[in-house]
């Protein structure tokens, strides 16, 4: 049976499920058909979960039977290399972890076996999430489905790649700064990042445990939502999730119907021409449906790529220390323990982690922490602040997800900074724990996909569902 692939969304496929248009199998058996076409050159998925497919597809066919079928039952998904699956490999795009096997599943993943959702399998990623276009995975480039000599964005090329190239419904990336927004803007796609600790982080292979978070990369804004109902709520394995109970707690101001844009951090962050001009036509398109489009004033946010890149290595040397050779995955033999520790990482951690290790243990070493971590954290609440003071004038803030459309794969390798001016406008979100989303927003003149990114106060993914979904028609 023939689907197509390209039009569908959640809630069409389940009304074809529930109508027996075609069935689960019918589905999943379409996707995986696709992916034995492109993966070999696109490169998003590092394993397919072929052996658990079956099992996956009885689950969903039992739900639809019994009517405990919900809209994320037997919608084929895909996951990032870093998210816990127990019995599957997890590696994190990294040799570290090439053999590590998970010995229990994470929230995110719970949560989706709970709705009977078909996991097709685990794609690819910067390694361990350090990147912007997934070249540094141990496993190879992942390519961008749009043109396949530009790379899919990253951390989450992977997820983004699979969607794009119709390898799966859905997926699911994870951020640290940007990395579900700005593949999906690359890729074409829906991208979220929650409010911090709205998702629960347990099983989710860490890098900067105060900025992770996991989120839907997906086709539409609707199924954004979907997928971001399906994964939210209060885990005990995440202390810093949060109950509902808390939530219901956070102050709601009345909607003004007014979007925020940051000028002067906008006309610093290096923009490229064609970017810059569908940004100005999303404003026009915005303005013309009612909204209220004003200037706001910020003298922190251009201070967010800096403190993040002082943070995130803070956190990931720290988090990452426990790959030493003995505790965790790759472990190169020595004679003394020393060296157990210096060649198992030296072999294990590709080159960006040995960069980013590095600069963390220099970043928290004694007489340099005052002078970089602490003033980064001083930074940081400025920051958050200031945003709150912009979220009493408009209700969301707008820029463009990121400075440039996709660009070529080995561009960019050898120039650290330029790599990560992808994140500079995606930082303020994850440094302050506000959701924001990234929605296609057009193509450039090359056909290359470009994302609006809309950025709204703690806990409102609410308005960014509502504006995106009205935006979106808008394109
Ligand atoms: N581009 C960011 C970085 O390289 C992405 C991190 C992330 O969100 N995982 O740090």
């Amino acid at each position: 049976m023939k689907i197509d692939l390209k039009s569908l969304n959640i809630e069409k496929v389940h009304n074809s499920f529930l109508t027996g248009e075609y069935t689960v199998k019918d589905l999943t058996e379409a996707y995986l058909g696709v992916i034995k076409e492109k993966n070999e050159v696109i490169n998003a998925y590092l394993e397919v979960f072929y052996n658990d497919i079956d099992s996956q597809i009885e689950i969903a066919d039992k739900m639809f039977k019994n009517g405990t079928a919900t809209l994320m039952t037997g919608i084929p998904i895909a996951i990032k290399d870093n998210t816990l699956f127990e019995g599957h490999i997890s590696s994190a795009g990294s040799k570290m972890l090439e053999n590590y096997v998970a010995t229990y599943d994470s929230f995110v993943v719970k949560k989706l076996k709970e709705e009977g959702a078909i996991i097709l399998g685990r794609t690819n990623m910067d390694e361990f999430a350090m990147g912007s276009s997934t070249q540094t995975s141990a496993f190879g480039v992942t390519r961008n489905p749009y043109d396949i000599t530009r790379v899919p964005g990253g951390s989450s090329g992977g997820p983004a790649a699979a969607v794009a190239g119709d390898m799966a419904l859905a997926s699911l990336g994870t951020e640290t700064c940007g990395s579900v927004r700005q593949p999906a803007s690359f890729c074409g796609l829906v991208g979220i990042k929650p409010t911090y600790g709205a998702v629960s982080r347990s099983g989710i292979i860490a890098m900067g445990s105060s900025l992770d978070q996991v989120g839907p990369m997906t086709k539409t804004v609707t199924d954004a939502e979907i997928l971001y109902n399906t994964i939210s709520g209060k885990d005990l394995l995440d202390s810093t999730s949060l109950t509902d109970e808390f939530k219901s707690t956070v102050e709601k101001s009345i909607f003004k119907k007014k979007i925020g844009v940051p000028r002067a951090f906008l006309n610093g962050g290096g923009i490229n021409e064609e970017v810059l001009k569908n940004f100005e036509i999303c404003c026009e398109k915005l303005k013309n449906a009612g909204y209220e489009i004003v200037d706001v004033v910020s003298d922190t946010m251009k201070y967010s790529l800096a403190v993040y890149y002082i943070i995130m290595p803070a956190e990931a040397s720290t988090n990452l220390a426990r790959y030493d050779g003995i505790r965790y995955g790759l472990s190169v033999d020595a004679p003394n323990l020393y060296d157990v520790y210096t060649k198992s990482k030296g072999k294990g951690f590709g080159k960006e982690v040995r960069r980013r290790l590095l600069l963390g243990a220099y970043i928290l070493s004694h007489g340099f922490k005052e002078a970089y971590y602490r003033k980064a954290l001083n930074v940081r609440d400025m920051i958050a602040k200031e945003l709150l003071e912009i979220f009493e004038q408009v209700d969301v803030f707008i820029t463009p997800t990121v400075p440039f459309p996709a660009f070529k794969l080995g561009e960019k390798m050898d120039d650290p900074l330029a790599m990560y001016m992808n994140d500079i406008f995606s930082a303020p979100a994850n440094l302050t724990g506000v959701p924001a989303i990234s929605i296609p927003s057009g193509i450039t003149k090359e056909g290359l996909p470009l994302g609006l990114q809309i950025t709204a106060p703690y806990l409102r993914e609410d308005i960014l569902f509502s504006i995106g979904k009205e935006f979106e028609k808008l394109v």
